[in-house]
C-alpha cells in the first residue's frame, strides 16, 4: 500500500518505520524542515532504541518530506501522527491537527482512509471529518478511522509490533475502513478491538489515565510506609501478585511524566468537566503526582540542613529510562527545583540534556564519573540500567560523601551499603 504518515515525531517515525517494514511503500510528512533534512541524511533525530537500524533497513522504501504536495496523491492511507499538547487551561490543542486537515482538505484527489493515532479527546474525530467536509471535500472521498496509539518511548518498535492490542474506530456505517487496516498492519498479530470514533479515542485516555492512577496510588502508600517504616517494594511484590491486581506500574518514586500522561489525564479531566462530571479520582492522581518531588526535596533536607557548598550528583534527566524525551520529566523539574538551593549540581544522562537557560549551578556532565566525582550525594533520578549497575566500590572512591539518594526505588540496598556508603529512599523503611 502507499502509505503517508504526517508527524515525523516518536509515534510517527516509528510508524513509518513499522509500516515500511510490513512491506509498504511510505512516505512521512513533517513540517520541520530540519527533522527532514536530518532524516535524509540518514541522522534520526530522536533517541528511540532500535529505530535508526530500522529506517535504515527499510531505506528504499522509506522518503521523508516537509511538505504534503509530492506524495498525498498517491496515498491510499494517511496517518495523523502529529503532536496535541496541552494548552493553557489544560485542554487539548488541537491546533496541529487542524492545520493537517487544512492542507489536507485541498489535496484529497481520490478515495482515502484517514487514521488518527495523535491521542484526541472524545469527539475530535467526529469533529475532523466534519471539518473535512465543510472544507468541500466530498464524502465519497475518504473516511476516517480513530487508531489511538500505545507504544512506550524506550521500547517503541517492540510495542507496535507485539502490540497487545489493535483498536479501530470507526464512523457509524463505514463498512470499509476496517478492511483497510486490516490490510495495513497484515504482519502485526494482535486482537482487534472495534468500537465507535468516540470509543476509540476515550480508551487511549482511559489507559493513561489509569496507569497514571497506579503510579500516584503508589506514590501515596509510600508516604505511608515511611511513617511506618516499611518497605514499599515489599508491598509492591506482596500486592502485585494479585492477579487483580499485576505486577506492573507499582513502582513508587518522583511521579509520572513524559509527553503522555500529564497532558492526558488533565485533558481527560477537563473533558469531564466540560459535561459537569466531577474527576475526583483524575485530581486526586494529580494533586500527589504535583507534591511528590516535594516529598523528596524535604527528605534531602531534612539529610542536609545547610546546602551551602555542598556537591549534589543527579544521574537522570529524561522522564524515563531508554530515551532522551524530557517533557514533563520529573527528573529535571527536580533538578531546577534543587537548583534553588545554595549548592553545586552535576548532572548526567545517557541521553537527554537539560534546555536552556540552565541556572548558574547545574554543570551538565558528559559521564558518570565526572558528575559524581567529589559529590556530598549522588542521587538517582532517572532508573537507566547503567545506573542500577554501577560499580559501588568505585563510586564510594570517587564520591566525597556516602548518601545514595535513590528516589526510582530501582537500587539494591543491601548491596550498596556493604561498600560504606548510606541508602536512602522514600517508603523504604
Ligand atoms: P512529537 O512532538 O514527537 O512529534 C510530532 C511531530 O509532528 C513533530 O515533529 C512536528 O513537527 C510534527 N507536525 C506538527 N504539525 C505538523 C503538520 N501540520 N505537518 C507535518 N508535521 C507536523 O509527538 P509524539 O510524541 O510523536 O506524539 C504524537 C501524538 O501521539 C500525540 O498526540 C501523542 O499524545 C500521541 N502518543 C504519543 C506517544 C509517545 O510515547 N510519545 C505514545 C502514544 C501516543
Amino acid at each position: 500500500m502507499n502509505i503517508c504518515v504526517i508527524g515525523a515525531g516518536y509515534v510517527g517515525l516509528t510508524t513509518a518505520a513499522v509500516l515500511a517494514e510490513l512491506g509498504h511503500e511510505v512516505n512521512c510528512i513533517d513540517k520541520d524542515k530540519q527533522k527532514i533534512e536530518m532524516l535524509n541524511n540518514s541522522e534520526v533525530p530522536i533517541y528511540e532504541p532500535g529505530l535508526k537500524e530500522f529506517i535504515d533497513k527499510n531505506y528504499n522504501h522509506l522518503t521523508f518530506t516537509d511538505s504534503l504536495d509530492d506524495y498525498i496523491k498517491r496515498a491510499s492511507v494517511v496517518f495523523i501522527c502529529v503532536g496535541t499538547p496541552s494548552s493553557e487551561d489544560g485542554s487539548t490543542d488541537l491546533s496541529y491537527i487542524d492545520s493537517v486537515i487544512d492542507e489536507l482538505s485541498s489535496r484529497i484527489n481520490s478515495y482515502k482512509t484517514i487514521v488518527t493515532k495523535s491521542t484526541v479527546p472524545p469527539g475530535t474525530n467526529e469533529w475532523i471529518y466534519n471539518q473535512l467536509l465543510e472544507k468541500g471535500v466530498s464524502p465519497e472521498l475518504f473516511n476516517i478511522v480513530s487508531n489511538p496509539e500505545f507504544l512506550r518511548e524506550g521500547s517503541a518498535i517492540h510495542d507496535m509490533f507485539h502490540a497487545d492490542k489493535i483498536v479501530v474506530g470507526l464512523r457509524s456505517g463505514d463498512h470499509r475502513s476496517l478492511a483497510v487496516i486490516q490490510e495495513v498492519y497484515t504482519g502485526i498479530n494482535a486482537p482487534y478491538v472495534i468500537t465507535s470514533l468516540n470509543g476509540a479515542e476515550m480508551m487511549k485516555y482511559a489507559a493513561n489515565a489509569f496507569l497514571a492512577t497506579k503510579i500516584s496510588f503508589m506514590n501515596e502508600i509510600a508516604r505511608i510506609c515511611e511513617a511506618f517504616q516499611v518497605d514499599v517494594n515489599d508491598v509492591a511484590k506482596g500486592i502485585g501478585l494479585d492477579p487483580r491486581i499485576g505486577p506492573h506500574f507499582l513502582q513508587a518514586g518522583l511521579g509520572y511524566g513524559g509527553s503522555c500522561f500529564p497532558k492526558d489525564v488533565k485533558s481527560l479531566e477537563r473533558t469531564a468537566l466540560s459535561k459537569n462530571i466531577q474527576p475526583h479520582i483524575l485530581q486526586a492522581v494529580q494533586t500527589v503526582n504535583e507534591t511528590q518531588i516535594d516529598i523528596y526535596l524535604e527528605k534531602l533536607k531534612t539529610l542536609f540542613p545547610d546546602f551551602t557548598h555542598l556537591k549534589i550528583a543527579v544521574l537522570g534527566i529524561a522522564f524515563k529510562p531508554n530515551t532522551d524525551d524530557t517533557r514533563y520529566s520529573p527528573a529535571e523539574r527536580f533538578i531546577r527545583c534543587l537548583s534553588q538551593f545554595d549548592c553545586e549540581i552535576h548532572t548526567y544522562d545517557p541521553q537527554a540534556k537539560l534546555q536552556n537557560p540552565l541556572p548558574a549551578n547545574v554543570i551538565q556532565k558528559d559521564s558518570i564519573t565526572s558528575a559524581i566525582r567529589d559529590a556530598d550525594c549522588v542521587i538517582i533520578a532517572t532508573d537507566w540500567n547503567e545506573f542500577k549497575q554501577l560499580d559501588w566500590p568505585e563510586v564510594r572512591q570517587l564520591m566525597k560523601g556516602t548518601i545514595i539518594f535513590d528516589t526510582r526505588n530501582c537500587l539494591d540496598r543491601n548491596k550498596i551499603e556493604q561498600y560504606g556508603l548510606h541508602y536512602v529512599g522514600v517508603g523504604r523503611g
